[in-house]
């Protein structure tokens, strides 16, 4: 392997971790994450009285040790299977401190969520709630839950990735009165609590405006709600869905400045309607990890198509990074052993599996690459081992951590056992 250069991440060398780890292996940075954490936290004590809880939306890269941090920071999570709840749950995770999403739970995953006392299960179809209600009946318990709504605002983000409108699977309309029926539904219940509302307008959103929106189209919902019930909503969940930087065009909004501003509108619409300023939750996933993590692979080789293009093939793909065939996701990446040589050639970058769409890239500037190189793709550190599959049974690969210089693996490598294991 010629040398130019070597990558470090946060301080480990790139082709130690290769070495010792072989590839693809995925680096995920702890003090990053710790940091997102404590920036996501500070901001509710600066802006809101401390008035809210930030829960780590965990689909975005989901371990037992990414749980760990979660806990260690005192943030929750949010969860939305029971595989992610069994989880969170064997490394003791506070079940106070997580909420339950999902437009389908399963009868079994509502009563292994109830069993554990979860912290909160936000409604997102009418056939949960009695579900619930039986299951809270038979444990003798009182359930706490959120009702998720669609605020109907347009997020200018992918389609696919965009759910706060009224064409979503997720959530009750608030503007064609689906909400308050169901909220009529719930006070019928006297073994559930009805807490607060939800709403989650979309990923990867770089404007701060689209939030704000939200914020005020909520807050009337509360007022609503007060209105037509007389109840007092305790509790609001903003969602998640802020932009991280992926490649350098991307310009991600200052988190503080948001909290600010949605702080001061809720601050406002509570005093001036005489209602209590409700507990805000905040659900970031990608922004906690995902500028966390670096993929690195081996290149295989390079295929020059004369005049059309050159594809450079790697060791992974579509199984550790499905991000580009679901949404056309970029990527910034670079020749990890020859970091002080200029990006002077286009490639797009083509993954192993038997599969045209298998791209991880398309013209990309790299370094003059060839076999034995480390490509190093930044940004991956959300939705790629999480979304990762056995796609041509190749094992899912292993993910490490790193911090001040020093290396952990936190996930092993998918073993060709294990790939076996339930194969009958
Ligand atoms: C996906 C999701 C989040 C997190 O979204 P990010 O874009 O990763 O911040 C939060 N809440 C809910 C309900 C979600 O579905």
């Amino acid at each position: 392997m010629k040398k130019n250069g070597i990558l470090k991440i946060d301080n480990v060398s790139s082709e130690y971790i290769v070495e010792k780890y072989g590839t693809p292996v995925i680096v995920m940075e702890e003090n990053k994450i710790r940091k997102n954490c404590q920036l996501y936290k500070n901001s509710i004590d600066e802006f809101y009285e401390g008035k809210g809880m930030v829960y780590y939306a965990s689909k975005a890269f989901s371990c037992k040790e990414i749980y760990r941090i979660i806990m260690d920071e005192g943030l929750g999570i949010d969860i939305v299977s029971k595989g992610e709840l069994y989880t969170a749950l064997s490394v003791g995770f506070p079940v106070e401190n997580i909420i339950f999403h999902g437009n389908n739970k399963s009868e079994e995953e509502l009563r292994y969520a109830i069993e554990n006392n979860i912290g909160r299960i936000v409604i997102d179809n009418v056939e949960e709630i009695s579900i619930i209600s039986d299951l809270a009946k038979k444990y003798s318990k009182i359930i706490n839950v959120i009702l998720r709504v669609k605020p109907g605002v347009d997020a200018h983000t992918h389609d696919f990735i965009k759910t706060g409108q009224i064409d979503s699977k997720f959530g009750f309309g608030i503007e064609n009165q689906e909400a308050i029926e169901i909220i009529k539904c719930i006070l019928k219940y006297k073994n559930i609590k009805f807490k607060g509302i939800h709403c989650h307008i979309g990923s990867q959103i770089f404007s701060i405006d689209p939030f704000i929106h939200t914020a005020e189209i909520m807050m009337h919902f509360i007022l609503d709600i007060k209105k037509q019930f007389d109840i007092d909503i305790e509790e609001l969940n903003l969602g998640g869905g802020y932009g991280i930087k992926y490649i350098n065009s991307d310009d991600p909004p200052d988190y503080r400045e948001y909290m600010k501003e949605i702080s001061k509108i809720i601050f406002k619409i509570s005093k001036d309607n005489g209602i209590k300023v409700p507990y805000i939750m905040m659900e970031p996933g990608r922004s906690i990890v995902g500028e966390s993590g670096t993929t690195l692979y081996t290149v295989g080789g390079e295929k020059c198509i004369k005049n059309i293009r050159n594809y450079l093939s790697i060791d992974g793909g579509m199984i550790d990074n499905p991000r580009y065939i679901l949404y056309q996701a970029e990527y910034d990446m670079i020749i990890g052993n020859k970091c002080d040589l200029k990006k002077d050639k286009l490639y797009t970058i083509a993954g192993k599996c038997c599969e045209s769409g298998d791209i991880i890239g398309k013209n990309i500037l790299l370094q003059d690459a060839e076999k034995g190189d480390i490509l190093a793709v930044f940004s991956t550190g959300a939705y790629n081992y999480s979304m990762a599959s056995n796609y041509n049974r190749i094992p899912r690969p292993s993910v490490i951590s790193v911090k001040d210089g020093k290396d952990k693996l936190i996930v092993k490598r998918e073993s060709y056992d294990d790939i076996l294991k339930n194969d009958i």
